[in-house]
């Protein structure tokens, strides 16, 4: 597996172009406003993208979903529960956008546990609310790599106090991701990347009181 990232706007996005070497499949995850790059990426690797992976349905995360499968034809993919924010962030007018981006309905309405194929690549979707509702980690076990969006970042974790947060599910989502092996290779939505076991301050935590 191969994982290129580009630091994409509109805040700073980190924006990933996973590619299975053998197959030359791609995915996306997380595309932000770096569609193009993403794509010239993927045009210089010789891979074709047929997945748009998100982490959850915030527009600063998602922004280029649309533009990407129009070019591409590849499907997008989100957590059921945060499926609704894609056709939402359509009609919702932010500062850091310089207009909203179109209307797109996922093609894939992810579970937990829900797998997905790229050539042998298998990517397994793991639930894990508190950002949102709906905010889910894609995990590659063969390539020991974990895409967390806005749930872990190195260091901390991405905010709760948003509409569809929650501090006490963000809590139990990243004790959860604590179980997985040590040596995890993080990629977050933001900051530099992390390895699992680096993350030692996930253990001290406690639940909030509400
Ligand atoms: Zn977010």
């Amino acid at each position: 597996m191969l994982v290129e990232k580009v630091v994409a706007p509109p805040l700073d996005n980190n924006a990933y172009l996973i590619v299975d070497e053998t197959s030359k499949q791609a995915a996306v995850v997380d595309p932000a406003l770096g569609g193009q790059q993403l794509l010239a990426k993927a045009d210089e690797l010789g891979a074709k993208v047929v997945l748009i992976l998100n982490t959850h349905g915030h527009v600063d995360a998602t922004a280029d979903d649309g533009s990407i499968r129009t070019a591409t034809g590849a499907k997008i993919a989100i957590f059921e529960l945060d499926g609704a924010r894609l056709e939402k962030n359509a009609r919702d007018t932010r500062w850091f956008l310089p207009a909203p981006p179109p209307p797109v309905k996922a093609d894939v309405q992810l579970k937990e546990g829900s797998e997905l194929k790229l050539g042998d690549l298998v990517i397994r979707t793991l639930h894990t609310p508190g950002h949102t509702e709906g905010s889910a980690c894609f995990y590659v076990e063969s390539a020991g790599a974990l895409f967390t969006g806005d749930t872990l970042y190195a260091g901390s974790c991405g905010r709760t106090d948003v509409f569809g947060g929650s501090p006490a599910k963000m809590i139990f989502s990243l004790r959860r991701i604590k179980e997985l092996p040590p040596e995890t290779h993080v990629y977050p939505g933001h900051g530099p990347e992390t390895d699992l076991g680096d993350e030692t301050w996930i253990r001290d935590l406690t639940y909030p009181i509400v």
